[in-house]
């Protein structure tokens, strides 16, 4: 079901924008947080619950894990995950062998998947999370650029230099900002934050280079981070790794 957009979550997303990073994808972590710990707890409960996570084994390789790090889930992942082990090794011992193909036959991964899901060895739904948060974070941007003329505050947030969408959150922000200063205001902040960000990784491309390896680190140590978090989504603080 759509998410409406609401006033809280420009607010989480002012509040989000004084720590580094993409606003919207420290807001989606927490929402994902909730939405896997409420439907957890739905699952003991609630049939229809249960039987859409048979039919996604689960949630994706991301939220699977990150549903772990959410207190008082273990209970309800290790039923749903049992219970997927029952169902997958059922599914596997009715499964035949693969229907022989030359390989012009219209053999293709598609087709091939789609086999796996038919024999129930593949789910046939997409993770629940993840359809929740995609609601969640265009809702969450719609009101962003709904905001954005008439509140200074969130003008401010969006302005600070360490923070700012990354680029799928902004791809979604400019795919729904009609409003002409709603998209200058989305392109002038980012393209300062780019000018910065390709300026500090010049600074550590040169300085990583054997001959310059005695000069000290400064800010762009962690340029490379935040290149790869804005272009791919994602808050350097989940994969922080020392530079060497
Ligand atoms: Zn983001
Ligand atoms: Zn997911």
């Amino acid at each position: 079901m759509p998410q409406p957009p609401t006033p809280s979550m420009v607010y989480d997303i002012i509040e989000a924008s004084a720590q580094p990073g993409c606003p919207l994808c420290r807001v989606s972590d927490r929402w994902g947080g909730r939405f896997m710990a409420s439907i957890l707890y739905e699952e003991v409960t609630d049939p229809h619950s249960r039987n859409r996570l048979k039919a996604s084994f689960g949630f994706c390789g991301e939220h699977a894990w990150q549903a772990t790090e959410v207190g008082g889930t273990l209970l309800g992942m290790s039923i749903i995950y049992r219970g997927l082990l029952a169902q997958i090794s059922t599914a596997l011992n009715h499964s035949a062998p693969a229907e022989k193909k030359r390989w012009w036959q219209g053999r293709s991964e598609r087709t091939e998947s789609d086999a796996m899901a038919d024999a129930g060895i593949a789910p046939r739904e997409p993770c629940p999370a993840c359809l929740y948060l995609r609601d969640m974070e265009r809702a969450a941007l719609v009101a962003v650029v709904e905001n954005l003329s008439g509140n200074e505050r969130l003008r401010t947030a969006l302005s600070q230099p360490q923070s700012g969408f990354c680029l799928p959150h902004l791809r979604t922000a400019l795919a729904v900002a009609t409003d002409p200063a709603a998209h200058r205001f989305l392109q002038e902040t980012t393209q300062a934050r780019l000018n910065e960000l390709i300026a500090e990784m010049d600074e550590f491309i040169r300085k990583y280079d054997h001959r310059f390896r005695k000069e000290e680190w400064g800010a762009e140590r962690d340029s490379w981070q935040r290149a790869i978090a804005w272009v791919a989504g994602g808050l350097v603080d989940d994969h922080s790794a020392p530079v060497d």
